[in-house]
């Protein structure tokens, strides 16, 4: 069992976060850190893995917001990394939309029908606003009466709401950083980049991390705070103590209550955490014999258009990332991964194929391979990425992200501008520290305050001292908090529940 010595930072998770947090400690001096994490391996969220003789993304697959006025710190990583990637750009799809019979639907209805989307979207948006102006509640907006929508506009509205992140224009992303977006398709995985970040502070060798200071397979079940600091109790019975925690689990870890607190979370902490939404976003690995979908400039993404909303609906082929590969990859969201999550693999291949069949024909090949992440059922995930309000109350954001005590947090989840992608995460490990070493500095301040008021009466008292600063001495008035200080009661500091 491990020992509890006191480490000045303990910050539970290595996914992007985690391991940017543990960077900028690690080189402004503060040293003995330690990291949890649950699982057996960094990266969280950046997963890949082997498939169909190739390396697949589970989670993050694009670099988001490349070509832009400012370098996208996520690519910065990438090109450092010589990480493969290609270029991506999934609004084509929107004129490959095939109906229930295989007919691809002509790209002037298309056109049409993204307007109308578009254009319903912004309506509803402005409504929102202006509620919110005149002080009522978002909540509370009177939708339109709902219009049967068609199979084309509900795969449509899938695509602009759930496939990409439903943001609110200007995406600071791509205003921040630029619209492109690259696929990483690299045999080292998007998780390479860590490794290599991994590199400049922790000991590594030969692409692996051997830094003791890393503690794999700690999957934090409670936090013990006060004043003076946090104990962390992990499932395997270890006890770490820490003068502070940086806490960077999902937003879906936060609402399950894998971990507890003692004392509990204050009320606007709790409520600002069950807020937020939880997107659960599942892409669906088929691997083929051969391809028999259109390749080519334009075709690497196209749209299943069925009566039910998010039904197979946005496809990708993967042949720009791996020439011969033949996979195919299946986005599904929310209500439908968690659907496809709790059946057999058996079940999701015989319905994809349902489809596949009503878009290519009968004679299409059968898949011989199936992977389907679980992102919600995974006990140090639940979910996929933090989904704000498309109008959000700043004080969410901002409560979200607010230390209690000595507990700082960080994740994709308590980015104000960045929220829900990997260079969101990133940043937010950085901003974190950035607050950690302030309060760090001022709680030295603190303390040397403290030491100089203990030091003085004791010198008041003591008249038989020969002193060099006779000033001080002559200068000193023993005042009530120090009174108290030197009688064991030390006066309640500000301690922020
Ligand atoms: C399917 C999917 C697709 C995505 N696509 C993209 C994309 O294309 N581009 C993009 O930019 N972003 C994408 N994202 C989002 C991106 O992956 C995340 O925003 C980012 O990786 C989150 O990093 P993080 O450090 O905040 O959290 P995480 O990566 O979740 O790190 C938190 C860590 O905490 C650990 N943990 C949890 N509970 C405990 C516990 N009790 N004790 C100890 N450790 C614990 C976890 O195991 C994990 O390693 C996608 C995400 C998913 C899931």
């Amino acid at each position: 069992m491990d020992s509890p010595r006191r480490s000045s930072v303990i910050i539970i998770g290595a996914g992007v976060s985690g391991l940017s947090a543990a960077k900028v400690l690690i080189e402004n001096g503060v040293e003995d850190v330690v990291v949890l994490e649950a699982s057996d391996r960094v990266g969280g969220r950046i997963r890949k893995q082997d498939f169909g003789g190739v390396t697949v993304e589970l989670g993050a697959g694009w670099i988001v917001g490349v070509g832009g006025k400012e370098p996208n710190p996520a690519w910065e990583l990438a090109e450092k990394s010589n990480l493969r990637t290609c270029f991506s750009d999934y609004s084509n799809a929107r004129f490959n939309i095939y109906d229930r019979s295989g007919n691809l639907i002509p790209s002037g209805l298309a056109a049409d029908s993204y307007k109308k989307a578009v254009d319903s979207a912004m309506e509803k948006l402005r409504k929102l606003e202006a509620n919110v102006c005149y002080g009522g509640d978002v909540s509370i907006v009177t939708e339109p009466p709902p219009t049967q929508k068609t199979p084309i506009e509900l795969a449509i509205d899938f695509t602009l709401h759930d496939f990409e992140m439903a943001e609110v224009e200007p995406i600071a992303t791509y205003s921040d950083f630029g619209d492109q977006e690259f696929l990483v398709a690299d045999e080292r995985g998007y998780e390479h980049l860590l490794y290599k970040m991994a590199e400049d502070f922790l000991f590594t060798s030969e692409g692996k991390i051997l830094d003791t200071r890393l503690k794999l397979n700690k999957v934090v079940r409670e936090l013990k705070h006060s004043r003076d600091g946090v104990t962390v109790m992990t499932e395997d019975g270890c006890v770490y103590e820490a003068n502070y925690v940086i806490l960077s689990v999902s937003i879906g870890v936060l609402q399950s209550h894998l971990i507890s607190f003692s004392p509990p979370l204050p009320r606007w902490k709790t409520e600002a955490i069950e807020k937020l939404d939880v997107m659960v976003y599942t892409k669906i690995f088929l691997k083929f014999p051969r391809k028999f979908w259109p390749c080519g400039p334009g075709k690497e993404f196209f749209i299943y258009a069925h009566e039910r909303r998010g039904y197979y609906t946005f496809w990708q082929h993967m042949e720009n990332a791996y020439p011969g590969s033949n996979i195919l990859v299946v986005t599904l969201t929310n209500g439908e991964s968690k659907r496809v999550e709790a059946q057999s693999d058996e079940e999701t291949v015989k319905e994809a194929m349902g489809v596949l069949k009503d878009m290519f024909g009968p004679n299409i090949p059968e898949a011989t391979d199936i992977l389907v992440p679980r992102w919600w059922n995974n006990r140090f995930q639940r979910g996929s990425y933090s989904n704000y309000p498309i109008i959000s109350n700043h004080q969410v954001v901002h409560d979200i992200k607010a230390p209690v005590g000595c507990i700082f947090f960080t994740g994709e989840h308590t980015s104000k501008k960045y929220s829900g992608y990997v260079h969101g995460a990133y940043l937010t490990g950085i901003d974190t520290v950035n607050d950690l070493l302030e309060e760090m500095g001022r709680q030295d301040e603190r303390s040397s305050e403290n030491k100089t008021s203990l030091s003085e009466p004791l010198l008041a008292m003591t008249d038989s001292l020969n002193l060099i600063q006779n000033d001080a001495v002559t200068s000193l008035k023993c005042d009530v908090p120090t009174q108290l200080y030197l009688g064991g009661k030390l006066p309640k500091l500000c301690y922020d529940y």
